[in-house]
């Protein structure tokens, strides 16, 4: 596959996440064209309200993202994904959150800001990324300092990308699948590994073009890319294709290989490989790829890493002021 690298020059002419694009949302790969102004969801869940799960700091990122003070986690609730295995499935699925007004997002950064986050982590902005250049552009006049880290599935489109440069200072993407049959099969997505590529390709330009991968004194990421990979029971030989594709699209990017699968109770009742860890063997096949490869960064966890621990408790923790009191979660 051929990869556009697109202009990975800062571009301020939005027009995708122009929030007119919400009347026939294309935001994501799907393009579902839903009409969310008019109370239509598409498959991501998200209507017109920007909806939350959880504001925090969070200590199990890569170190360089988490450092030892915490990363300022913003969950959004609904995915387009829809992972059958996902251990986050109460708000990408269920769309577990509150809905609060798109003002809130920029106080929020400086909240974790002010509670020592090193940077502020958007998970799974990618139904909300038309909210993002006025809620960074708020919060940096009022002060926001840190780096903007995009977490994302990887599932985005390029012109998503190239809109969010200059917003971005950090793209943490996952890189799922290298066989279109297994997105389709576990993620309900026809076109995964096309699109990560073409999007991967496009983050790894910008990067190159801002100079590449910088960290501060502290070995803390100031701006780059982590392309992560989740190793998937029974499915390590679609982990090194991944790796294949990750090489050929971003060259010799940070990334990191993942054990840390957890069965989830659907997972459990269907049976099968992916009622199980990852084996050992499985994990050491797809680093030892990966260092084939020439990776010269590879971040990876120790063996028996699979623990519910690495999934924080989806409980609206920082969503809204703490002067607003309890409001009861939609679900
Ligand atoms: S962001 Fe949601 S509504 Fe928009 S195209 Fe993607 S799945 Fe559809």
């Amino acid at each position: 596959m051929e990869l556009d690298l697109g202009d990975p020059t800062p571009n301020a002419d939005r027009t995708l996440l122009a929030p007119a694009s919400l009347a026939s949302c294309e935001l994501c790969p799907r393009r579902c064209r839903a009409d969310r102004t008019a109370g239509a969801t598409g498959v991501c869940g998200a209507g017109s309200t920007l909806r939350l799960a959880r504001a925090a700091l969070h200590l199990w990122e890569e170190p360089p993202i988490s450092g030892e003070t915490g990363s300022g986690t913003i969950f959004f609730s609904g995915c387009p994904l829809k992972c059958i295995y996902c251990q986050n499935h109460e708000i990408s699925t269920g769309n577990f959150g509150i809905d609060v007004p798109e003002q809130r997002l920029a106080e929020i950064m400086l909240e974790l800001q002010d509670q020592g986050a090193l940077n502020i982590n958007l998970v799974t902005a990618t139904h909300f990324a038309h909210l993002l250049p006025d809620a960074l552009r708020a919060a940096r006049a009022r002060g926001l300092h840190i780096p903007i880290v995009y977490n994302t599935s990887g599932y985005e489109r390029t012109e998503a990308v190239r809109e969010l440069n200059g917003i971005v200072d950090i793209w943490l993407t996952d890189f799922k699948y290298a066989d279109a049959s297994l997105g389709r099969e576990l993620s309900h997505v026809p076109d995964y590994p096309e699109q990560a590529s073409r999007a991967l390709a496009r983050m790894a330009a910008q990067v190159a073009a801002r100079g590449g991968v910088v960290y501060n004194e502290d070995g803390i990421m100031q701006q780059g890319i982590i392309v992560r990979h989740l190793v998937l029971p029974g499915h390590a030989d679609d982990s090194c294709r991944v790796l294949d594709l990750i090489w050929n699209a971003a060259g010799d990017m940070p990334i990191s290989v993942m054990n840390q699968y957890t069965p989830n109770e659907r997972m459990r009742t269907d049976g099968g490989a992916m009622a199980r860890a990852v084996t050992d063997e499985e994990y050491e096949m797809v680093l030892d790829h990966a260092d084939d490869l020439g990776f010269s960064t590879v971040f990876w966890q120790e063996g028996g890493a699979v623990s519910e621990s690495f999934t924080p408790a989806f409980d609206t923790t920082g969503v809204l002021r703490a002067a607003d009191g309890p409001i009861l979660p939609r679900a």
